[in-house]
């Protein structure tokens, strides 16, 4: 070994055993944090599963890849990264010798190319990351950035040393090229031996340039172990965890959540009947009540800003970003971490758990940060402002986007769940649909007794529960479809196209309450197990004695749909729901129901969150759709899509209890909804949910555009088609509602 070698050698191990021993401490004070959780014993179920998922989501870039060039790019780096460590753990032999390599694969041909095409790639992949990021800088002039908020320097920073580390790959390769100490041959190398060419034969010039590859990569950990925050670097770790741990490991990548979790304590659902406030948790108030996936999830963000470009809150002028909800969290779980360690904390009738002494250690940032309310305005210094928690939809984009699974509609839930159960903290105006659904069954507050209203005029007989045995399917009518004007005629062209059909169906009539759908998502867990409870009981009752396979249900409404058919098997009831536009696409394509008048004017699709990004239900309805714009096999128009659609759907600003919430901040969801569907140039608004009708609807009357757009359901404009003369229930003008 030479002077040289020596002096290599002592400053890389040197600056390793620093780095080694910074990374292991700031491992451990993260695993420390995550723990601080709460139990959640059903992220451990399926082991199977939740490893194919893993693999797949990580290994393919099932998530990234949607984003065209961003996700080819990062798959490269991904790869890259895993490589790079071969090559960096490669220099050290290189700093004790300037012809070391690493033993057994060093050397062979095959190693040669496949890193010399990997450091290609990943180059290049780095570049374009660090191009993308630089022209969606947030200062950039104009325009909103999915990095507005994110932490810039950290990103930059990342970046340069992974194209560093790859350059200096090439330089030590080169060294080795123009001392003749390289055994790879040119058609496996190229690259490094044109660099080759072009540097100096320094004996020693492996050896030091191995040493700046070494402190580079050390440097990078040093940093990123003095700031676990740093998610943009910790995500290559962590999101191996994050996704094997998802809530849904089997749901296809990029689904919404779909069913909100149950409300648990101690990792235990909560049983109302015997919960008690004061010994069980209800909902989340301090952060230390989020499971430990939730504290999970708030280190792995990578701040990349996907979330919050597709966040209808964000998008509008809301202050809710999903991403800086996830941000604030995480630093403020952080910030409080070293009370929590120290055995502070508030026991659930607000005492504090520990002594004087075990808190005297820490500092006054600390003890103000753990004093911080976790949901409280500017003067109040909340951690998230009451604003942000009720601005969300909870519209699912933040998750279909998440490229490492986080769950931010869980989290804002189980938010919402306390500020209501304990603080009964919400937007007053949604204290009337509470009350309503509290004593009337429906959000509306509709005589009980009205609720077969709809089948007036029909033409034919529509038999309840009871009257007769052998339905197919039961009718979930909803409170929309049996109270709502405009969703009443989706109500009668369904049951008149099922008619038409021959399908047998029957109802519940006033056996049938709300879902329970509003009352979950604002956050009354109460109220939604006091409906479901019920209604569980009643379709049980109507199901009596059948197999699982014919408890059929048919819902217009997808937040029925999503609640029937994912919520209340919690709760015991277990049965097999489809959306009417799924029943309808099966009776077009058996035959059943036959479209013979093309619909003309144009039409494009609203896809609603709970039935597109909840539940994936996407083909359906364009299916129907096509089938009624090209009737009778004459040639008709091609459905027009909107910009956004389909798993990128713009919500319509009524779901996650919104619709009976103002919308006082920032630019109307709807209206921005209904500009890009009018954009399209499609006299037809198709819609497939009862409260996007209604959100849809209110946008085109506000722009004054009523002559020129309709807004209606898919299961009308089939009905158009499939029975030009029948428009039934399009003269219905009384409202029902109370
Ligand atoms: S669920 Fe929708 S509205 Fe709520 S934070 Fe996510 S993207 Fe925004
Ligand atoms: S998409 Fe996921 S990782 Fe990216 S900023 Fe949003 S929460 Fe973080």
């Amino acid at each position: 070994m030479g002077s040289v070698q020596i002096v290599t050698t002592v400053l890389a191990a040197a600056i390793t055993a620093v780095a080694v021993w910074l990374a292991v401490r700031a491992v451990l004070k993260m695993v420390a944090v995550i723990r601080l959780g709460q139990p959640a014993p059903e992220r451990f179920t399926d082991k199977g599963t939740r490893a194919r998922t893993m693999l797949v989501e990580t290994a393919g870039h099932t998530r990234m890849l949607r984003w065209g060039v961003v996700g080819a790019a990062h798959w490269f780096v991904m790869v890259g990264f895993i490589v790079l460590s071969l090559l960096v753990l490669e220099a050290y032999f290189e700093v004790v010798s300037p012809t070391g390599g690493l033993p057994l694969i060093g050397g062979l041909a095959v190693y040669g190319l496949v890193t010399e095409v990997i450091a290609v790639l990943g180059t290049v992949g780095i570049g374009v990351l660090i191009a993308i990021r630089v022209r969606n800088r947030p200062t950039r002039p104009g325009g909103r950035s999915r990095f507005t908020g994110s932490t810039m320097w950290q990103g930059y920073f990342v970046e340069a040393v992974v194209l560093a580390v790859l350059v200096m790959g090439f330089v030590i390769r080169g060294f080795k090229v123009a001392t003749d100490h390289f055994e790879y041959p040119v058609w496996a190398t190229p690259v490094s031996h044109a660099v080759g060419a072009l540097l100096p034969a320094w004996p020693a010039g492996v050896s030091v340039a191995a040493l700046i590859k070494i402190a580079i990569s050390m440097t990078w950990l040093i940093v990123i172990a003095l700031n676990v925050t740093m998610g943009v670097a910790w995500h290559r770790f962590l999101a191996f965890f994050n996704i094997f741990f998802k809530r849904e490991p089997a749901r296809p990548a990029g689904s919404g959540l779909g069913p909100l979790r149950p409300m648990t304590s101690q990792g235990k659902p909560l049983d109302f009947e015997e919960a008690d406030p004061e010994k069980d948790q209800f909902g989340v108030a301090q952060v230390e009540q989020f499971t430990w996936k939730g504290l999970l999830d708030f280190s792995t963000c990578t701040e990349c800003g996907r979330c919050q470009s597709q966040c209808p809150a964000w998008n509008t002028g809301k202050p809710l970003s999903p991403k800086l909800l996830v941000l604030s969290l995480r630093d403020h779980a952080y910030a409080k971490a070293p009370y929590l360690l120290a055995g502070g904390g508030k026991d659930l009738t607000g005492e504090e758990k520990a002594t004087a002494a075990q808190l005297a250690h820490l500092d006054v940032l600390t003890l103000a940060e753990a004093d911080k309310p976790l949901i409280g305005d500017a003067e109040a210094g909340g951690v998230i402002d009451p604003d942000v928690l009720w601005s969300c939809t909870t519209c699912g984009a933040c998750v279909e986007q998440c490229p490492v699974d986080i769950e931010h509609v869980d989290h804002i839930v189980d938010m919402r769940r306390y500020q209501v159960l304990i603080e009964s903290s919400f937007p007053s105006e949604a204290g009337v649909m509470l009350r309503n659904l509290e004593n009337k069954g429906n959000p509306w507050g509709a005589p009980q007794n009205t609720r077969e209203d709809w089948t007036k005029g029909l033409g034919f007989e529509v038999p309840r529960v009871g009257e007769v045995d052998d339905f197919e399917y039961l009718f979930w009518v909803g409170c929309a479809g049996a109270f709502e004007d405009r969703a009443k005629k989706t109500t009668r062209a369904v049951a008149t196209l099922l008619n038409e059909a021959g399908v047998s169906f029957a109802i519940l009539g006033e056996g049938e309450t709300c879902s329970g759908d509003p009352a979950r998502r604002i956050g009354n867990e109460f109220v939604f197990q006091m409906l479901a409870q019920q209604n569980v009981e009643t379709l049980n009752e109507a199901f009596e004695g059948r197999e699982q396979a014919k408890r059929k249900i048919v819902a217009t409404c997808p937040h029925c749909f999503n609640t029937l058919g994912n919520e209340y098997g919690q709760l015991g009831g277990e049965f097999e729901v489809v959306h009417h536009t799924q029943l309808l696409a099966h009776l077009v394509s058996t035959g059943r129901l036959t479209p013979v008048q093309p619909v003309d004017g144009g039409v494009t699709y609203h896809d609603p969150c709970y039935l597109g990004r909840h539940n994936r239900v996407f083909a359906a309805p364009r299916e129907v759709l096509g089938s009624a714009l090209n009737g009778g096999g004459r040639a008709g128009t091609d459905l027009i899509e909107m910009p956004r659609n389909s798993e990128r759907s713009f919500c319509c600003g009524a779901g996650g209890a919104r619709m009976w919430m103002e919308e006082k901040i920032g630019k109307r969801i709807n209206v921005d909804r209904v500009e890009e569907a009018m954009s399209t140039g499609a006299r037809t608004v198709a819609v497939g949910c009862p409260f996007c009708s209604t959100m849809l609807n209110d946008g085109v009357n506000g722009k004054g555009a009523g002559e020129q757009v309709e807004v209606v359901d898919v299961a009308s404009v089939l009905l158009r088609s499939v029975k030009p003369d029948t428009a039934p229930g399009e003269k219905e003008t009384a409202p029902t509602a109370g």
